[in-house]
């Protein structure tokens, strides 16, 4: 069981166990930063709360219990059936006993599994909340459970921007076994949300660890939305540049998915969607189809995503802003999980905040989202390093800018745009505040769409004073005002712009502003390459590019005889460090990062052989 023996010399004895064991069923050397702290704090029996991003390694935080615990299971509740499935797959193949408990399996199934448990067979259950809470009361009192881990924890509060109400039921949890940790897991969660888990579980005294939510590997870039021809240009070159590899595409509603798709077929490129208007079936083919790479750019709404877990995404485009900066940490954070560069680009326009704010009047939450909404919308515009927006976000001190964003690669050039400002304030002055963003667009750049004529805006002094700018300008230049405060936007007013005490002194001539230069998404990349930044961040990898390739030619056949997805045989990072250490025995290839006993004893044969052939 868990929770006893907990002297400095059993803690020392029992975390040499663990890196045996690390070592042994996943081929890892050592812990991730916090790993430890919490396996020690369960297996003394204390409750723990664990924050890290994703791919920061939260499973380790109960696997290893479950390896550790002398007897009894851990529990495992996650709230979605494909994680399950997908954790359950990864753990049998690394030669550890795990099983699902869900409604997708036969009856008989379950009743095997769970009979499989009783006798001691099963280390990790993995089981969903409503099915947890509905058996909990017919197991028998002495059911083995060493451990409840609560995958997900940010669900059960009001405060998270995911709440699923069944996730509340799980605060019945500490009465039913007061004796048994638990231990919440999640990948986002700001302060209250995360006081809120702790009170909502009902946890004593909890062990907490905040990891650092830092990705480094991850090169973050907001642009103004160019457009749909724009958006699938920038994303057809994402494609290219990373042809063995894959990407996922988000959208903000299901039909702009599937035209997108549509298009990038179009252009012969392997894509699906996947949203939740998909039947079961097809839903299930389209993220098999994406995790074993037939098809290599998934256009999806946010869906997609809570299951995935697949180590060589290695862009995310967002075609539209998300609603809030959590949700967006974690869409992206789904790229680069192996630690290899990866990349993450937002599209932002105002027209996103207008959506997303009608859909959070009616969401029954208005203050809360609007304001997660706000902060969602600064960092879109910010003009200082975006990793120190986000880090802050999550009450992390950032100190550094990363040199790893678009405005460290490429600062925002600054221009005096009191000229620009002065347009459009007098623009919005002449239709006596009575038109939005878009249709002051119009105005400025003197279109002749009907409504224009119709309301006699061709007649303004203003008509097309702007017509030296694209729209995408206008619109960037606009938006820049309001978050500036020039404007402010009557949401309850149809979203007409009014000019603020600031924006009447603009106009007046009293004050200056200063706007940054509209940065074109298809151009920006080859500044940042002339920087040489772009260069310098593959040239610190010492390795054989096309042995590489030829290893995952390998590992393709591997994947294709066992009928499971590539990287489930090796990481592409485990395939990097292949190629780096080019083992020629067994012992050296254990020495190789996420190369376990039970994969060196299936692949391994095969893989020294395949290394030896190349040289
Ligand atoms: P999270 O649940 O926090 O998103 P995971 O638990 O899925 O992250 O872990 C992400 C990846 O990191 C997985 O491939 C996992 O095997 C790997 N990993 C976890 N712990 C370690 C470790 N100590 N050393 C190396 N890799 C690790
Ligand atoms: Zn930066």
């Amino acid at each position: 069981m868990i929770g006893q023996n907990t002297s400095d010399t059993s803690m020392t004895e029992l975390r040499e166990r663990a890196l045996a064991l690390l070592r042994r069923f996943y081929g890892y050397k050592s812990f991730r930063p916090g790993q430890w702290g919490v396996i020690e704090a369960v297996m003394s029996g204390r409750d723990a709360v664990v924050l890290m991003p994703t791919g920061g390694g939260k499973s380790m935080c109960y696997q290893m219990p479950a390896l550790l615990a002398s007897r009894g299971c851990v529990v495992v509740v996650s709230p979605l059936i494909a994680l399950m499935n997908d954790q359950v797959q990864a753990l049998t193949a690394n030669g550890i006993p795990a099983a699902a408990v869900h409604s997708n399996n036969p009856d008989s199934y379950n009743r095997e599994v769970m009979d499989g448990v009783y006798a001691g067979k099963i280390k990790l259950l993995y089981i969903s909340p409503e099915r947890l809470m509905a058996d909990i009361d017919r197991w028998s009192p002495d059911m083995p459970v060493a451990m409840f881990a609560i995958d997900e924890a940010h669900c059960i509060s009001q405060w998270g921007h995911d709440f699923r109400p069944v996730y509340t039921s799980l605060s019945g949890l500490k009465e039913r076994r007061p004796d048994v940790p638990v231990l919440a897991l999640t990948a986002t969660a700001d302060r209250l949300t995360r006081d809120d888990i702790v009170a909502q579980l009902r946890l004593r005294n909890p062990y907490c660890y905040l990891g650092s939510f830092d990705r480094p590997n991850l090169t973050l870039r907001a642009f103004p939305n160019p457009g749909p021809a724009g958006r699938v240009r920038y994303i057809i070159d994402m494609v290219r540049k990373y042809p063995q590899d894959s990407g996922m595409a988000y959208c903000l509603s299901r039909k702009s998915a599937e035209t997108l798709d549509a298009k990038l077929r179009a252009r012969g490129i392997r894509s699906c969607v996947y949203h939740a208007g998909l039947d079961p079936a097809a839903r299930d083919a389209a993220h098999k189809a994406f995790l074993n790479g037939t098809v290599q750019v998934v256009c999806a709404t946010v869906a997609f995503g809570m299951g995935v877990d697949k180590g060589n995404i290695r862009w995310v485009v967002h075609n539209n802003m998300p609603a809030n900066i959590e949700s967006y940490y974690q869409e992206i954070g789904r790229a680069g999980r192996d630690g290899l560069p990866a990349e993450a680009t937002l599209f932002y326009s105002y027209g996103d905040i207008v959506t997303l704010r009608q859909f959070i009047a009616e969401s029954g939450r208005v203050a809360v989202n609007q304001e997660k909404l706000r902060r969602m919308d600064s960092y879109a515009h910010s003009r200082v390093c975006r990793r120190r927006v986000l880090l802050s976000y999550f009450s992390e001190e950032a100190v550094h800018d990363c040199g790893n964003c678009d405005i460290c690669l490429n600062p925002p050039v600054r221009f005096d745009g009191t000229v620009l400002a002065q347009k459009a304030l007098s623009g919005v002055m002449r239709t006596q505040a009575s038109v939005g963003v878009f249709t002051l667009v119009d105005i400025l750049r003197g279109s002749q769409r009907q409504e224009i004529r119709q309301r006699g805006f061709d007649r303004l002094k203003t008509f097309g004073v702007g017509a030296d700018l694209s729209r995408e300008e206008w619109m960037d230049y606009l938006g820049q005002m309001i978050q500036l405060g020039v404007f402010e936007v009557a949401y309850e007013r149809g979203n007409v712009l009014r000019p603020t005490p600031l924006g009447m002194r603009i106009l007046r001539g009293e004050e200056q502003l200063e706007l940054s230069r509209y940065v074109d998404p298809q151009t920006a990349g080859e500044h940042e390459a002339a920087r040489g930044a772009l260069a310098a961040r593959g040239a610190d990898r010492p390795v054989d590019k096309a042995l590489v390739e030829y290893l995952k030619g390998v590992r393709k056949e591997l994947a294709a005889e066992y009928g499971c997805p590539a990287f489930m045989i090796f990481s592409d990072a485990t395939l990097e460090d292949l190629a780096r250490r080019r083992p020629r025995t067994m012992d050296e290839l254990l020495d190789v990062h996420g190369v376990g006993e039970k994969k060196a004893s299936r692949f391994g044969h095969r893989m020294l052989r395949a290394l030896d052939a190349y040289r």
